[in-house]
Parts: structure tokens; sequence; C-alpha cells
């Protein structure tokens, strides 16, 4: 059904439009007040009787592309109540319509302040002049901190976490309600005194998600004694694979002295040549699709990132500079590889007579193929000599160990080999560390007890006695489903907010747009 769009239908409910004026790029509407009495702030009670008129000028939503500015024929009241201390008062209007003193209505404010909680103040206000909204930079943000945060509903299960103001000098905490996936609070610094204050005000939390670190661990068991500490599994898994590294540095000296000894393994070297081939295979198809990419119109930058080569590796591949053991293979000498290598392996080394050998078998390449794929050899044989000889850093072992067989250069097979063969508590702390990653994966809490006392005699002793001291939190990490991961999630959004800020967020204004904006 339609109707005839009445005038005072575009303005705020309760006003009666007395007049519009168009003012080059400001429609200026004139209003007043439809009703006849208006409370009174000192007494509530409801006034009739016109002191006097004023007009107050207001910013209001943009009509038809052109600022808005109401006239607001405003009264002032009598108030006759006789014990009221208030003679005359100026008139009030509806909460959502028009705030004592604004100089914008509710709606326009509304909107305002979604914009500043959006976007901060300068891209707001630079967005908000385009939406026919003048509003300054500071104004944004004053009205972003004065709404400050919607009341949120008191959490039971709660994340905390801290997050840095500036890198390594200032941190803030974060509590995020994990129930309603929110943020509910930051706090300006990570001490257990000021968290624990926060915690000991909210007595309903029944479950607190911390990191490893022993400040928030003591501000809940101090605030809430009661409450159900989680652990959080990511910094559980860090903290495992880096006691495997410890692990592997106290053992360095063994390490060193098993590698200096070490017999190479005939057999093994076999499987690690196949290894190497299929490396080689794999190498092939990583340049065959780095060329295709770059062939595809693709950058240096795009082929990193898709490919997850390096940099470097990439820019060998693309100016041919890739060199591989096996790269002959393509050449005439194809089909005597097998029969080279046989040589090869027998002594054989000498390319002039490996070369007359091959000619009576048929060959027809010269003399230069022969020698070019001896030295190949030769040189391929010196580097692997040469990376044997070298004892790789710890954390290059931890990961070596760690990683599967299947991904081992031949020179790398053979170290861990050796390390293998040589160091056996390494072995074992390996299996204790898997078996801990594995019992958080398959949230097995009933094998926390028994792994402990394993951990307790191998290599990583000290990460198992701080797992036994953090036990119920471990436990509870490991058993329950209420894991401080999403607090990482807002500790990004935190960080987005804050750096649109450019570093000058006070907390009240960054907790109104982190949490403001939900
Ligand atoms: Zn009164």
């Amino acid at each position: 059904m339609s109707r005839t769009l009445h005038p005072s239908t575009i303005v705020p409910p309760g006003f009666r439009v007395e007049s519009a004026v168009d003012d080059g790029a400001v429609t200026i509407i004139t209003v007043r007040d439809t009703g006849k009495s208006s409370s009174c702030p000192g007494c509530a009670a409801d006034a009739e009787r016109v002191h006097s008129r004023y007009s107050r000028r207001l910013a209001d939503l943009p009509l038809g592309g052109r600022q808005v500015r109401l006239i607001v024929v405003a009264r002032r009241f009598r108030c006759d109540a006789p014990s009221c201390p208030r003679a005359i008062f100026t008139e009030r209007f509806g909460k959502d319509v028009l705030a004592p003193w604004a100089r914008r209505t509710a709606r326009l404010e509304s909107i305002v302040h979604c914009l500043g909680l959006a976007l901060g103040g300068r891209p707001a206000a630079s967005f908000a002049r385009r939406l026919m909204v003048p509003v300054s930079n500071d104004t944004l943000l004053r009205v972003v901190r004065r709404r400050g945060c919607p009341p949120s509903p008191a959490p039971t299960v709660v994340g905390i976490d801290d997050w840095a103001w500036k890198r390594n000098q200032r941190y803030g905490t974060i509590i995020c309600d994990l129930e309603r996936r929110r943020p509910i609070r930051l706090l300006p610094d990570r001490e257990s005194a000021t968290a624990q204050a926060w915690l000991a005000g909210q007595p309903q939390i029944a479950v607190v998600a911390r990191d490893r670190g022993g400040s928030y661990s003591l501000a809940a068991s101090k605030a809430l004694p009661s409450a159900m500490q989680v652990a959080d599994r990511w910094h559980l898994m860090e903290n495992a694979s880096h006691a495997f590294l410890d692990a592997v540095r106290k053992s360095m000296r063994q390490i060193r002295a098993v590698m200096g000894a070490a017999i190479i393994n005939p057999e093994l070297l076999t499987a690690a040549e196949r290894l190497q081939y299929e490396g080689y295979l794999r190498r092939e198809d990583a340049n065959a699709a780095i060329l295709a990419r770059a062939r595809g119109g693709a950058s240096i930058k795009e082929i990193v990132r898709d490919t997850g080569h390096s940099r470097g590796l990439v820019r060998r591949v693309l100016r041919g500079q890739r060199s591989d053991v096996f790269r002959s293979r393509e050449s005439s000498l194809e089909p005597y590889l097998e029969w080279l290598d046989a040589q090869w392996q027998a002594g054989a080394r000498n390319g002039c007579e490996l070369w007359r050998r091959l000619k009576r078998q048929g060959f027809r390449g010269c003399l230069r193929v022969v020698s070019e794929w001896t030295a190949r050899r030769r040189r391929a044989e010196k580097a692997d000599a040469d990376s044997l000889r070298r004892v790789p850093s710890a954390r290059t072992i931890a990961r070596l160990m760690t990683t599967g067989r299947d991904n081992l250069t031949k020179s790398e097979t053979v170290t861990i080999a050796a390390i293998e063969g040589g160091v056996a508590p390494l072995i074992e702390a390996r299996a204790v560390i898997n078996a801990f990653h594995a019992m958080i994966r398959k949230r097995a809490g009933e094998e926390l007890a028994p792994w402990i006392e394993r951990a307790q005699s191998s290599l990583v002793t000290s990460f198992a006695n701080g797992v036994a001291k953090d036990k119920s939190a471990i436990g509870a990490a490991v058993a329950s489903h209420w894991s401080n991961g999403q607090t990482e999630g807002q500790i990004t959004k935190l960080k987005l907010v804050k750096r649109q800020m450019y570093g000058r967020a006070k907390i009240d204004l960054l907790e109104a747009r982190l949490i403001g904006a939900g």
C-alpha cells in the first residue's frame, strides 16, 4: 500500500517539520517537538508551562546526497513541583532520539559510532565525508571512547593471554569469553596481580585457559582456587619440541664422537643412493613446475609463495644454474648409465678408458661427454664426503631426526643413521616427545601419568618435571575441549586494530574498538 510521504517521516520520530530550506550543499530543516509536556530531570514530574524557546542546531543523517542540519525549536519549561530544586529546565527528548547537549541526532551518532569501531579515526573520517556525514577524526574517536564497550554477560569459561603493545617492551593482557567467542577485556599489563584483581571480580568463572607461563596460572589459582585451569595445547606442543632440541644439545659431545668414528654402512649407502635418485626426480619435478610458472608470466615472488621453495632456489632454476649429478640422463649416455655406474663403483674412474670401452659397446658420443660425467661424479662424491665430515648444528639434527626418512638427502640419511646407531638415549627421547604429541592429538588423558614416569627417566627430564608440576592443567588441556587457540585469533585481530591506530592507541580506545565491534 502506498502513502504520501509526509515530511515529518524523514526527521527523527516525535518531531514535526516546520520548514525546509535548501542552502547549497546543506539542507536545513526546522522542527519542533510534538509533545505538550516534558519530564523534569530533577523530579521526573511532567511540566507543561513553557518558560521560553531557543534553537538547537544538530547534524542529522544525509538526505538525497546532501548534509542535513536540523534546527530544533526547543522549549524551556518551569517545574511546578514544590519540592523540586529545578525551577526551569530545558526540554528533554527520547534517549534514542536526541541526548541532552548532543550535537548529532542519536541515529547519526550510532552511524558515527559504527564507522569509528570499524575503521578507526582517520579512515572513518574520510569515509564519513563521502557519506555526507561531516565528522572529524577526533570526534569519531571521542564517540567510540564515550560509548565504551557494550555490557557483556558474565563469562564462565575464559581464555587469558598476553599481547605486545610494543614488541619486547610493553605487554598487555587480553581476556576472552571462550563460550561466546568474544574478547571481553583488555588489561594494561601482564602482571599477575592485575589479572588476579580482574579474575577475583568474576567468581562465576569455572574454567581458565592460559599458557604455560607462571603468572596467569598464579593469578587464577589465587583469585579462583576452585576453577579448572587448562594449559594451552599449542604451547605444550611447542615446548615438547623444544625439549627434544635441548636433549640434542646435551648430546652433542656424543654425537661428535659417533660421527668422527662413523663407519659407513655400504648397505645404507645403497639405500641413500636410491633416496638420492628419488630426490633427483623430485627436484626435476620442482624445476619443471617452477619453469612452467615462469613461462606463464609469474614473478619470482609469486613462484616462491605458491611453491614454497626458497627465493635463491627459484632464481637458480630460472637462470638454469641448478645442477644435478644425474643431469646427464638425458644425454647420449642415457642407455649406458647403469653400466657406467657399475664400472665407477668397481673403481674404473678414468674417463678416457671408460670412453674407449663404451665405444666398443656402440656408444657414438665423443670423449667430452664421458669426461664431463666422470668430473661431475667426482665432484658429487667429494661434496657428500665433505658434508659427512661436517657435524650439523643441534637444531638441524633435531629437525632431521623428526623428519620422515623419505625427505632426507643421502648425506643426511647417513648422518642420522650414525647418530641413531651411536646415541641411543636420543632415540628414546624422540619416542617420548612423539608420544607426548600423539597424546595431545588423540586427547588421551589417561596416558599422562605413565608418560610422565617414562619421560622422567629420559633425556627430557626437566620438561617432564615441568609437566608433572602443572599436571592438572595439562591433564585438562589433553582431555577438555577448551583451548586458548581462539584467544590467539583475537590477538591477531587486536594487532590489526592497533596497527590502524598508528601506535597511538590508548587502552580504553583499543578495548572499545576491539570489543565494541564484536
Ligand atoms: Zn522538577
